[in-house]
């Protein structure tokens, strides 16, 4: 018997392997990776580069605590505020990014209220878990924290009528990730910042998923023109080794004078090293571009599929990052196994949404061969 809690509903394939865009099974069949764990590896498996940054700081030292000055998180922080007016505060995971983002917030607004959004998805801890639109994720684990509230995504009257002096924070993403690949219309989103900063509440953009390249820009807000009071990352910020960020405006750092907030292993030397090659890597003007040509790509081609499958009844994302909603629940489930069967991994979002988030790295050959085998599933 497995003695792990059945908290998760694996699939029976056990990777042992990966490299670029291909992992490898115990049986030794091999996969093209159109999931990039869950939005993880947005630089392939085995990246040469970051597997050299692994190796070198593995030599040096791992961990030193947050006792101590440490010029890797100086130098990552540095990269991700992209010479604006921003600190950052590292952590280990997405959840704990958010807690700390839930934490400022209220510090620093000396306000209780958190407006989040319907199917949004912000984590697993208690803040975050309070955040995150989804009933079905709360249930039997109440009380949850006090003063949390969800409101209808991409609407304005719903937020227009609860944004009052009791708000701490707005908290979003930009694209719905685990909620079903939904993106925040331009005007929508916009306007909400400008609410918030008329009412004196802190615009918070959950770029976990979204983030890191994946979309086309390093932030997805950055496609939005509007300037988040904080922004927080985890998931691809080192390619897998376990590490969050959470991004603050400047004008924030007294809510978090020292003794405040913290971690033991948040931003250790190991992560951070690997961080730093991380984020060079996917922060270059030619790398974004590529993705957003790739992800451009995909997207017309899932489009035309669309017109040619009962199947799909929509497509939709940006960048890398693309979600094809199908007719139903089943489908969804006959197609991740069938996907499979051709040696493709895929993921599901919402109910019935298969999800694209292929390495940002992937080949043009790869993206057409992943997408002979979707074409060929999916018009069955
Ligand atoms: C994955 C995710 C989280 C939670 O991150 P963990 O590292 O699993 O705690 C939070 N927000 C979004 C948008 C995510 O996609």
């Amino acid at each position: 018997m497995s003695h792990l809690f059945p908290n998760y509903a694996r699939d029976t394939i056990d990777l042992i392997k990966g490299s670029g865009s291909y992992v490898y099974d115990q049986e030794g069949n091999s996969y093209l990776d159109f999931m990039s764990g869950i939005a993880v590896t947005n630089l392939g498996h085995n990246n040469p580069k970051v597997m050299q940054a692994l190796a070198e700081q593995a030599d040096k030292i791992w961990h030193s605590s947050n006792l101590y000055t440490n010029h890797l998180q100086e130098q990552v922080a540095e990269k991700l505020t992209k010479g604006k007016d921003y600190l950052a505060f590292f952590c280990n995971s997405g959840t704990e990014a958010n807690e700390a983002a839930i934490k400022l917030a209220r510090k620093a607004t000396g306000r209780s209220k958190i407006l989040s959004f319907e199917q949004s998805f912000h984590g697993r801890t208690y803040g975050a878990l309070s955040a995150t639109g989804q009933p079905a994720l709360q249930t039997g684990f109440f009380p949850l924290v006090e003063g949390f509230d969800y409101l209808p995504y991409n609407e304005l009257a719903p937020l227009k009528e609860q944004l009052d002096e009791n708000v701490a924070a707005v908290m979003l993403e930009v694209i719905q990730g685990e909620g079903g690949i939904i993106p925040a219309n331009k005007e929508w989103l916009q306007s909400v910042a400008k609410l918030c900063k008329e009412n004196g509440s802190l615009l918070i953009i959950d770029e976990i998923q979204t983030g890191m390249g994946r979309t086309g820009t390093f932030y997805a807000f950055e496609a939005y023109q509007i300037e988040p009071d904080i922004i927080t990352i985890a998931k691809a910020l080192a390619n897998g080794i376990p590490v969050g960020a959470m991004l603050g405006k400047i004008e924030l750092a007294e809510a978090f004078g020292p003794g405040s907030h913290g971690t033991t292993f948040g931003g250790n030397n190991l992560a951070m090293r690997v961080a730093d090659t991380v984020v060079s890597e996917i922060n270059q003007p030619e790398f974004l571009a590529e993705v957003a040509v790739k992800g451009q790509y995909l997207l017309d081609e899932l489009i035309k599929l669309s017109e040619k499958s009962e199947k799909v009844l929509d497509v939709r994302g940006k960048g890398l990052m693309v979600g094809i909603e199908l007719n139903s629940p089943e489908t969804l489930q006959q197609t991740i196994q069938e996907l499979k069967v051709q040696n493709l991994l895929a993921i599901k979002a919402g109910k019935n949404v298969l999800r694209l988030l292929p390495p940002l790295t992937i080949s043009q050959e790869e993206l057409t061969k992943g997408l002979e085998i979707i074409n060929s599933v999916l018009l069955k």
